[in-house]
């Protein structure tokens, strides 16, 4: 079914991500309402309207679900029973099940796997003697992450030696969200990568699965969470990521995927290694609004109303993105002195330390 503009489009999640959305919607003619646990956010700033309810809060968003024309979200810790309950009786895009998959780390690691994908080795861990004879099969260093709910770098604790161990369970295992306990599993243990670098995969698939992928970026992480994406990604990581490619679009058509879908990997000398994936838009494609013909933003919108998708080609030989953490967004002043750089700032009051402020773009 097309959503025609002019349609309102209701966004789950209210951060920078339904923001961009939200003025991506809006200059295709559309209107926003989004809901959120918090009253107000980067995404209600931008948006006609917007519904304050619990993420497991069926009645309000019953009602939320009732006032729009379909449904997206902006970030996949929702609890997709509720999100279920909302697909219902309006159309959910991408649907339930590239939810599923994604926010539990062992169902995407799988479905990679069955795919012909490679990840790092890893275990599901029940218990702190599950970690051991985890560790003692995959070795050290090692990663000990929550199955789900886990985001840039949380739910994540690195194991070097043994000795590490009871600390790391500790801290991710032994006190699980009821979230994380799907199946009496709170934890994977991974091995650690050797990696070269990291990149990821930005596609969008539309309503007929034609899909358009944007070019790789290469990704470099401090503390767990994203500093910087380049365009290209220099050479060797380039040569992976036509295999990166085929995986990621062998997932979104078998979640029968509609909207963006991100994957990353890590580039290493035995090829790219899966890491995980989101049915959304990304840190890791911010640039493609200035960077690309079409961004992630506008071509999740299309695909979600069923409209064509647009061109992702580049719009100059090199792109960069570096996120502003915390105090970095005070430095706008010094950022706009250079003509070249795109600020976008998104409105959040409090700088905490490590909290996504803004971004900046430079083209060319
Ligand atoms: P994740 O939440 O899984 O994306 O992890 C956040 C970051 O931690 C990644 O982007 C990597 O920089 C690092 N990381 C996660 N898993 C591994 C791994 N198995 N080996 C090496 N580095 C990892």
């Amino acid at each position: 079914m097309i959503v025609p503009p002019g349609s309102m489009i209701g966004i789950v999640g209210g951060g920078q991500l339904g923001r961009m959305l939200a003025i991506a919607a809006a200059q295709l003619g559309y209107r926003t309402h989004i809901y959120s646990p918090e009253a107000s956010g980067p995404a209600t700033e931008v948006a006609a309207a917007w519904t304050c309810g619990d993420y497991d809060d069926w009645e309000t968003m019953r009602r939320f679900g009732e006032a729009v024309d379909v449904v997206t979200y902006e970030f996949e810790n929702v609890e997709p029973r509720t999100v279920a309950h909302l697909a219902g009786f309006v159309p959910l895009r991408p649907a339930c099940l590239s939810l599923d998959v994604s926010r539990y780390r062992p169902n995407e690691k799988e479905c990679a796997e069955r795919l012909g994908g490679s990840t790092a080795p890893w275990r599901r861990v029940a218990s702190e003697e599950d970690l051991r004879s985890a560790l003692e099969h995959l070795g050290t260093p090692a990663i000990l992450k929550t199955c789900s709910l886990g985001y840039d770098g949380k739910g994540q604790a690195r194991i070097d030696t043994p000795e590490e161990m009871t600390d790391a369970w500790k801290e991710i295992g032994s006190s699980p969200e009821p979230e994380h306990d799907r199946d009496g599993c709170p934890a994977i243990l991974e091995r650690r990568v050797e990696f070269l670098a990291e990149f990821s995969v930005i596609l969008c698939r539309g309503l007929d699965g034609a899909t358009v992928v944007w070019d790789t970026p290469e990704n470099v992480h401090r503390g767990g969470i994203l500093d910087m994406s380049t365009v290209p990604a220099r050479p060797e990581m380039l040569a992976q990521s036509p295999a990166a490619i085929a995986l990621a679009q062998a997932i979104a058509d078998r979640l029968g995927h509609v909207g963006v879908l991100t994957c990353e990997f890590f580039a290493t000398a035995d090829g790219p290694v899966f890491n995980e994936m989101a049915p959304r838009v990304h840190n890791s494609g911010h640039w493609t609004i200035e960077g690309a013909v079409t961004s992630q933003f506008e071509n999740h919108i299309r695909a979600i109303c069923g409209l064509p998708l647009g061109d992702t080609a580049l719009t100059a030989p090199r792109v960069r993105m570096k996120n502003l953490l915390g105090e970095d967004a005070a430095e706008w002043r010094d950022i706009l002195s250079d003509p070249h750089a795109h600020l976008h700032l998104y409105g959040k009051t409090e700088a905490r330390p490590g909290r996504k402020m803004g971004h900046v773009t430079w083209v060319g």
